[in-house]
């Protein structure tokens, strides 16, 4: 994300009184953003609109660049370090590459459902692409190449978000029956594997947030076509 586009996020919430209670930078590694601290000094507007919002930075905390970053952050951002510790090698992971619409126990599910995440872990996710419902939304959006972010924080209304669950949730694993399966190795379902060797192809472009109104590709989510259907 750049500094010009978390601007107008900030601006868009600042107009539209959107008291938030947390914002959470996430990424990939968000240390690793050559202007992060640019970004922070934008998310201070924000703080001082709205000084009961709590702000966190998630990192793995791994290398000599993250840790002289994070003795920089200021006090006012909270940082949550996932740093691997010794002894912890039984980490296991959820079977976020298995899409429900492989299973045939989920494959009729309503999609715009969404599932846990939405209200357990994170809650909107603002990225260079637009906003979607979640982070694991945006993944699934970027290796599918389904270039329906929302392009305004006023356009962010349940009916906007459930169409975009509706078309990415199918992909993510996160939605499906017997989340508790953990993996160590890497579970990859068929329509994953496709969707990764037409990325390795030619990698999807998604439109840049803000996109201009009513250029091509902006049409309403609900006209928009799924890309592997
Ligand atoms: S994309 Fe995944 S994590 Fe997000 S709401 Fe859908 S099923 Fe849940």
């Amino acid at each position: 994300m750049t500094v010009g586009q978390l601007e107008t996020i900030v601006s868009e919430a600042i107009d539209l009184k959107y008291y938030w209670n947390a914002i959470i930078l996430t990424g990939g590694e968000p240390t690793l953003h050559p202007q992060l601290f640019e970004l922070l000094e934008v998310l201070k507007k924000y703080k001082n609109f709205n000084p009961g919002c709590q702000f966190r930075l998630e990192t793995n905390g791994a290398g000599g660049p993250t840790q002289a970053v994070l003795k920089k952050i200021p006090d006012w951002i909270a940082v949550c370090n996932s740093e691997k510790k010794e002894g912890k090698d039984d980490y296991a992971f959820l079977t976020y590459q298995v899409a429900p619409v492989d299973m045939p126990a989920d494959r009729s599910a309503d999609f715009s459902k969404g599932c846990f995440v939405l209200s357990e872990c994170y809650g909107l996710c603002a990225t260079m692409f637009g906003y979607y419902p979640c982070s694991p939304c945006m993944n699934v959006a970027r290796v599918f190449g389904s270039d329906i972010g929302i392009q305004k924080l006023s356009k962010v209304t349940e009916k906007a978000l459930r169409g975009q669950m509706k078309i990415l949730c199918q992909y993510c694993g996160f939605f499906k029956r017997g989340l508790e399966e953990r993996v160590l190795a890497e579970k990859v379902s068929r329509s994953w594997k496709k969707a990764f060797e037409e990325y390795g192809k030619q990698k999807p472009v998604l439109s840049l947030y803000p996109a201009i109104e009513n250029s091509p590709g902006r049409a309403e989510i609900s006209s928009r076509e799924d890309p592997r259907r």
